[in-house]
C-alpha cells in the first residue's frame, strides 16, 4: 500500500521490517550494556514467533538456528543483521548485499539534532 490504505503486502510489510530493523542495528552501541544485548536477541527471537507472515516467521527461525544473535556491539550486530538479511535474499531469489557497505546504506538518519539517538549523541544527517 501507498501511503494510507490498502492492504499491507507481503513485501511491503518485509521492506518496512527491514528498514527498521538495520536502522536499529546502526544505532546501536558501540558498547550495549548486558540489557541491550538481551533486548536485542530477544527481539529478533520474537521475530520468530509473532512476525505476521507465517511462511517468514518459520524460514526466519532456520535462519536464526544456523545463525544465532550476535549482539556484542553495533559494529558486530549490524553485520549480522546484514549476514541474516542475505540469507533470506539468497532464499528468495534477491541479489546479495556488499556487507561492507551497510553502515553507508544505513548509518545517517532524518532527525533533528539527536532526536532519533538512542544515547542522545549528535548523528550524521
Ligand atoms: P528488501 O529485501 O525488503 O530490502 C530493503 C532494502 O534493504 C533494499 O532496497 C536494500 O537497500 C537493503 N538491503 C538488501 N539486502 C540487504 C542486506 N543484506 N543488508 C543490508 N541492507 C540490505 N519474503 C518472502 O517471500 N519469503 C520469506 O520467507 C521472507 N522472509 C522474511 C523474513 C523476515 C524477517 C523479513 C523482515 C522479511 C522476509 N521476507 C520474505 C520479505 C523479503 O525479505 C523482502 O523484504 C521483500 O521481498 C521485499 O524486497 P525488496 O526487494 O523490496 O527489498
Amino acid at each position: 500500500a501507498q501511503g494510507y490504505g490498502g492492504a499491507v503486502s507481503k513485501a511491503e510489510l518485509g521492506r518496512c521490517t527491514w528498514v527498521l530493523l538495520h536502522t536499529l542495528a546502526a544505532q546501536f552501541p558501540e558498547r550495549p550494556t548486558k540489557q541491550q544485548q538481551r533486548d536485542a536477541k530477544e527481539l529478533m527471537m520474537l521475530m520468530t514467533r509473532i512476525y505476521p507472515c507465517k511462511e517468514c516467521a518459520e524460514h526466519f527461525k532456520q535462519v536464526m538456528k544456523v545463525n544465532p544473535p550476535k549482539t556484542s556491539s553495533g559494529p558486530e550486530f549490524s553485520q549480522w543483521m546484514c549476514q541474516i538479511h542475505n540469507t533470506v535474499n539468497r532464499s528468495i531469489g534477491k541479489p546479495q548485499f556488499p556487507c561492507r557497505r551497510v553502515d553507508v546504506r544505513w548509518g545517517a538518519m532524518d532527525c533533528d539534532g539527536s532526536a532519533c539517538d538512542l544515547e542522545g549523541r549528535p548523528i550524521r544527517a
